[in-house]
């Protein structure tokens, strides 16, 4: 059984041949992006059980700082940058917080910071913030490798041990 070559595994967006896909138990995951490739090998077993359109959304609220006040333009820029991203939900900037709200299931907060270092973009580096991210990025792992232990609620087997 494999699954629908154009159908992200991940997002549900269209998947794109470009991007390579996965075998993970002898069955084939496809891809729109390197994004969500990395998401699905991040943690498979929470989304190799099912597809994109079955798997519910987890929307987080986050608020970042950023090292200094974003200009107009970059702002602009900034906002249309994140909202590519897959799992992204919203973006406001207002000074120097942004506020971004996203689907944990297609993108965590690490890969958020990821993106924009790439972009050249500082973040406010105050112990204080580097102690948010640091317990950010730990309860979002957390929270996925929890969900990926979780057995699946489709199944009707009763937990072993209990058939005596
Ligand atoms: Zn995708």
């Amino acid at each position: 059984m494999n699954n629908n070559p154009d159908i992200c595994h991940v997002c549900g967006m269209e998947a794109d041949p470009a991007v390579a896909s996965v075998e993970y138990h002898r069955i084939f995951f496809y891809f729109c992006s390197d994004q969500c490739r990395e998401t699905f090998l991040d943690n498979p077993d929470l989304y190799a059980s099912k597809p994109a359109a079955e798997r519910k959304e987890i929307l987080k609220k986050r608020t970042l700082h950023l090292a200094e006040l974003p200009g107009k333009e970059v702002t602009e820029l900034l906002t249309s940058y994140l909202m590519d991203l897959m799992g992204v939900k919203g973006v406001t900037i207002e000074g120097e917080r942004l506020h971004i709200s996203y689907n944990l299931l297609q993108v965590t907060e690490a890969q958020i910071e990821e993106a924009l270092a790439e972009a050249g973009l500082q973040l406010d580096d105050s112990w204080r913030e580097r102690l948010r991210r640091a317990w950010v990025h730990d309860t979002e792992e957390i929270e996925l490798k929890n969900l990926a232990a979780r057995p699946s609620s489709c199944c009707n087997k009763p937990p072993p041990g209990s058939l005596k």
